[in-house]
């Protein structure tokens, strides 16, 4: 597969909870794997809007696996005062296979029957698509960032725009 191919995502939606789950079931997803900041919050937030809360309940109630994976520290994923129950993967190295091989093994799942839902494209969906798990990407929930990470995006959001070409 061609590097720009890895970073395509294979689905792209505005926000997490416009994901269609049943679509998802149809696909055999069991698995969702969520990434953190810009994702379920704003970076600069420290907890999660109440509706994302909701939405997470409605993954565990609808019988979805869920679980968390940051590239952030486990003081961020404290922050958040989410579920206890969900599983949350820190300092997760996206997108390095590693972290995901455990995750997949910890849930019992394959590959095919998880997905990752990020907002970004050389973390969230080139460590999903290379592990061949279903990569789903959201509109980064805030714009307000660092310099250095402002140029990252600009360039993932110039891949994006040039999908087709
Ligand atoms: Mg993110």
């Amino acid at each position: 597969m061609r590097i720009r191919d890895l970073l395509m995502p294979r689905e792209m939606i505005p926000a997490v909870q416009d994901i269609n789950l049943e679509r998802l079931k149809e696909r055999g997803i069991k698995l969702i794997i969520l990434d953190i900041d810009n994702t379920l919050v704003a970076p600069n937030e420290a907890k999660p809007h109440e509706s994302v809360v909701d939405w997470l309940n409605q993954l565990q109630n609808e019988g979805f696996l869920v679980c968390i994976m940051t590239n952030n520290t486990a003081e961020r994923a404290q922050q958040l005062e989410i579920d206890k129950g969900i599983h949350i993967v820190h300092l997760a190295h996206k997108p390095l296979k590693k972290n995901f091989r455990e995750i997949l093994k910890k849930f019992g799942v394959e590959a095919s029957e998880a997905c990752m839902v990020g907002d970004q494209l050389i973390t969230d969906v080139l460590g999903a698509n290379r592990m061949g798990i279903f990569s789903i990407l959201v509109k980064r929930i805030s714009d307000a960032h660092s310099f250095h990470r402002r140029k990252l995006q600009d360039f993932e959001d110039t891949l994006i725009k040039g999908r087709n070409n």
